[in-house]
């Protein structure tokens, strides 16, 4: 997986280029030798292209800033990740920068690092229940949510990209289904409740149908955001609610890249054909296959997030803490995890449909133009 060079003028995390982080260079090198002291990153799994690209992200720009990095990857099994943190601890960790599995399941953990006064920074997923989380890096996730709806909308024709209504749009009815993702995970919630909030005034007037009925949020998350699980749960939707051929399901909100190809593949498999009455699907995340899957017509859009910009405000804080600083926040209101409200930097994201994808992900060196045509 590749880190480029950071472009100028990508937009949000521009603002905390002026903290000491964001070196050009400086000390120690890029082997991780550096005399600043060693990190632990634990990030979730390597089996979701996001969170590679994430963890090779927030590597290289410790060490670049002079840091040793422990980057561990958990596979999505909670006691994996609670002891990878506890070895962090044990090495002498000067921080810990974490993406969580399951938001509410490091209480313990975290005390025992706030016991060796090291500073947490939770890492785009919220860690709850506890006190001992320092800041929060993300996106603004219920704007994440909004665009996952807007951008479901306008695959039907009924709103631009920015949610605005588009005048003299088709009346429907138009029959959807709801996927959400991890009820473990923070974000969950705050996407599918972004995301209705677009949506269910839809419902309320008639214009979009939910065929299977199943619109709370426990019916439609999806653990640990398993692309299988969301097939087989739209396979059984297909059969019990579309099976008699009377109506098609003409959109489905997803909210993860790795759910999408989940759906895809039910429709697939059920008899739909891309380009005769296939159905919207949205996404998240700007994964290869699925930037692919945008190309030849399967998705209609995935939402980006720059996991380069989260990285350098991951950094950014980290070295702040360390230098004794106040690291940059711009949100101190949303994000409450059940103990406190947690101190946050939240960056902004793109909606990314077939039109824009070499401006959004080519230009800005996220993936060139040879990785999505291959
Ligand atoms: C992240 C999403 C990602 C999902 C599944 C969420 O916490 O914010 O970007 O799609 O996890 O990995």
């Amino acid at each position: 997986m590749k880190i480029k060079t950071l472009l100028a003028g990508v937009a949000a995390g521009a603002m905390i280029i002026g903290l000491s982080a964001c070196s050009s260079g400086s000390g120690g090198g890029g082997e991780g030798g550096g005399d600043g002291g060693l990190i632990g990153v634990a990030m979730p799994t390597k089996s979701s292209e996001r969170w590679i690209q994430d963890g090779d992200a927030v590597k290289s720009q410790l060490e670049d800033a002079g840091f040793t990095v422990d980057l561990q990857y958990a596979e999505d099994d909670i006691p994996t990740q609670v002891s990878q943190i506890e070895n962090m601890i044990t090495k002498g960790a000067k921080a810990l920068i974490v993406a969580s599995i399951d938001g509410t399941t490091l209480t313990s953990v975290l005390q025992d690092a706030a016991d060796a006064d090291i500073p947490v920074i939770a890492y785009d997923r919220l860690i709850r229940d506890t006190e001992n989380v320092d800041y929060y890096a993300s996106f603004d996730n219920f704007k994440v949510g909004q665009q996952q709806a807007w951008s479901m909308l306008n695959g039907l024709g009924l709103t631009e990209l920015d949610g605005t209504p588009i005048s003299g749009a088709p009346a429907g009815p138009f029959n959807i289904e709801l996927f959400a993702g991890s009820p473990d995970d923070n974000n969950a919630t705050f996407f599918f409740d972004g995301a209705m909030q677009e949506i269910q005034p839809l419902i309320d007037s008639g214009v979009l149908v939910v065929g299977s009925g199943q619109t709370d949020f426990e019916q439609v998350a999806t653990l640990r955001w398993d692309g299988e699980t969301a097939q087989s749960r739209m396979e059984d939707i297909l059969t019990s609610t579309y099976s008699d051929g009377s109506k098609k399901v003409n959109a489905v909100l997803s909210p993860y890249d790795g759910i999408s190809r989940g759906i895809i593949s039910a429709l697939t498999d059920a008899g739909y054909t891309v380009g005769d009455e296939w159905p919207t699907i949205s996404g998240q995340d700007a994964e290869l296959d699925s930037v692919k899957a945008i190309n030849s017509g399967e998705q209609y859009a995935t939402i980006f997030k720059d996991t380069r910009e989260l990285a350098k405000v991951a950094v950014a804080m980290a070295t702040a803490i360390l230098n004794g600083e106040e690291p940059e926040v711009n949100n101190t209101k949303d994000y409450d995890n059940g103990a406190k409200v947690v101190p946050s930097y939240l960056l902004e994201s793109q909606i990314v449909v077939k039109d824009n994808i070499t401006e959004v992900l080519v230009d800005s060196g996220y993936w060139t133009e040879d990785e999505i045509k291959g």
